[in-house]
Formats: structure tokens, C-alpha cells, sequence
């Protein structure tokens, strides 16, 4: 998958001229049902495009987007509102993605109304979802305002499962919420995942939240991914430098486990002006000659596949099955 996105001015200048910069850059994952996949990586690294692109808010310049066998890309906007009841979105801010003029009563029972299902009793409905998501059913005369971030996460949580989907994508599902609050959410999702056989895309920073939600895991950089596979493989041992750096980066509980810790030396390179060959060489520790003039194509390294060179913890056959390739 490929998202594009236009640019002109001052931008087109920097970009020598172009008019279009790749957000997203031939991409391509599997999610199956019941399963949670969490895409990783800094600000700026497509994951916010990516899961845009999934979910037909952001038009995709090429490729293919199938759900349940249905291709999505360039569906028409009439048809997406049937599927909008198995797709559900869940915005980032817990309290500024609800309106403030609705009552916790109204928030849930707008999806009904929207999707023409207001004949159902409404104020069951109400209580069956504030009972799901573990809040006492005198919150639905509460306004956002009165909640906590906890609290309006779970209301948001609720509306996002209202109308039984299938799949829910969640945009940095804990920001804002204390360590125990997080764990907290992290707990629900999981436990509604299992229940509702839901699939569930995360887009985060956060490796605490990768590590407690997510079954697969792909790591983002400038549109691409770079490593992706089965969460604790990647946790046990990384194999890209970049997934290394980031890993020794995030403070881990258990000392048995603290990978050294790889300090990047230099900024997120712009996506005006990509490195070429492996893009990543710019900040690289391990960058070689090869490294500065041949992009590296993705290879299976154990249960990951990844694009580097040199890849790390993967042993000498490797190595020269990824230099052959
Ligand atoms: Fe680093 Fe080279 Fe691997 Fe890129 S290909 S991540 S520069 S070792």
C-alpha cells in the first residue's frame, strides 16, 4: 500500500521540485481475526497515515486494502457506511474525542441512531454497554466534563464496541492516562477482544502498551515498515537496528531483560529529502558502505521479516541468505 500526498510552495521547492511526498511506502500486513497487531514507530513514521488509509479516511495512491475479502481501496463513500458498523475507529484524545454537549447517555447512543438502529431499546442498550465496559449505570447522565480520563477512555471504548464490529483501530488507545489507568484500558481491550473475537490495529509510541496488547508488531520508519512479526519474538530479540535502538530506549521492569541501550545520534531525516540506499543509515551505529547505496530488501529473519543488511542476533546464515538476496 502507498499513500501519497500532495505539496506545492516552499515544500515543493525543498522536495527539488516534486509534488507529491510518500507518506506510506509499500506496505503490506496480514491481520487476522482475533488477532491484535500494533504499529510502532516515532512521530512522523506513516502509522497515523497507514491506519487513515485502512480505515478510508485517507485515499491510498496504490495497492490493495481487503477486508473479509472485500477490496476497500477506492470504495465508494455510500458503501462505507454499512461498514463503518464492523469498523470502528477510537481517537487518540479520551476526553476531546467525546462531545462535550452529549450526555455519556447520548454518546451511546449515537452509533444506534446513525445506523438507523434507533428502534432498539436505547436505554438497555446504554446499560449493556456501560456494564461492558465496567462503568455504574448512573454514568450515563454524566457529561464528558465530569470524567476522568479513565473514565471518558471507557465511554469512547463503548462506543467503539456498540455496534458489534469486527475490527477496531485505536490511535494511541492509552495517551494521557496514568501508568495504572493505562493497564487498566489495556485489561478491557483485552478482555473484549477475547470476548467479541474482535481484530484490533494499534497505532503507539508506546512499547509498555505493544508488549500488554498486541500479538504482532510491526515497526515503522519513514512510510516503511522495517521489522514486523510476532511481538515477544521482537521483544526477546530484535533483529533491526532501529527496532534494537527503540527497545534499549524504553525502561523495562525487569532487569534480565534491559537490552544495551543504542542512543541515535541524529534527527528523523525529513521525507522532502530521503536517505538513499537503506534510510535509516543516517542514524545508524551498525550503517556500512553497502548500507549508504543499496536499499535492502525485506527479508524473513526467524519469525520476523525485516530490511537491513546486517541484521542483528540472526546468525551467519542469515546474514549471507539477506547479502545474496
Ligand atoms: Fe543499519 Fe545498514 Fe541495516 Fe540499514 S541496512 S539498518 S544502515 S545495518
Amino acid at each position: 500500500l502507498r499513500v501519497r500526498f500532495r505539496i506545492g510552495g516552499m515544500m515543493s521547492a525543498l522536495a527539488g521540485r516534486r509534488t507529491e511526498i510518500e507518506a506510506v511506502s509499500g506496505v503490506g500486513f496480514t491481520l487476522e481475526r482475533g488477532q491484535t497487531l500494533a504499529l510502532v514507530g516515532e512521530s512522523g513514521s506513516g502509522k497515523t497515515t497507514l491506519a487513515r488509509a485502512v480505515d478510508g479516511l485517507q485515499p491510498a495512491a496504490s495497492g490493495s486494502i481487503r477486508f473479509e475479502g472485500r477490496e476497500l481501496r477506492d470504495l465508494p463513500k455510500k458503501d462505507w457506511k454499512p461498514l463503518r458498523r464492523k469498523m470502528s475507529m477510537m481517537f487518540q484524545d479520551p476526553v476531546g474525542s467525546l462531545s462535550p454537549r452529549l450526555s455519556v447517555r447520548s454518546l451511546l447512543a449515537e452509533p444506534f441512531a446513525i445506523h438507523g438502529l434507533s428502534g432498539r431499546s436505547l436505554e438497555a442498550e446504554v446499560e449493556r454497554l456501560l456494564a461492558l465496559v465496567g462503568l455504574p449505570r448512573d454514568f450515563a447522565d454524566r457529561y464528558p466534563h465530569q470524567l476522568s480520563g479513565g473514565q471518558a477512555r471507557r465511554v469512547g471504548v463503548a462506543r467503539a464496541v456498540a455496534l458489534d464490529p469486527e475490527l477496531i483501530i485505536a490511535d494511541e488507545p492509552t495517551a494521557g492516562l496514568d501508568a495504572s489507568i493505562q493497564g487498566e484500558v489495556l485489561n478491557l481491550l483485552n478482555d473484549l477482544r477475547d470476548r467479541m473475537g474482535l481484530s484490533m490495529l494499534i497505532i503507539t509510541h508506546n512499547l509498555h502498551v505493544v508488549r500488554q496488547i498486541a500479538d504482532r508488531m510491526a515497526v515503522m520508519y519513514l512510510g516503511r515498515f522495517v521489522e514486523e512479526g510476532e511481538t515477544e519474538a521482537i521483544f526477546r530479540a530484535p533483529h533491526h537496528p532501529y527496532t534494537a535502538a527503540l527497545l534499549s530506549a524504553n525502561p523495562e521492569p525487569d532487569p534480565d531483560k534491559v537490552h544495551n541501550r543504542i542512543a541515535l545520534p541524529a534527527e528523523v531525516p525529513s521525507l522532502l529529502d530521503r536517505p538513499s540506499g537503506c534510510e535509516f543509515h543516517t542514524r545508524c551505529p551498525f550503517a556500512q558502505a553497502i548500507c549508504r547505496t543499496q536499499a535492502p530488501a525485506p527479508s524473513p529473519v526467524g519469525s520476523s521479516r525485516l530490511t537491513c543488511h546486517f541484521p542483528l542476533n540472526a546468525g551467519p546464515s542469515a546474514v549471507e541468505a539477506i547479502a545474496a538476496s
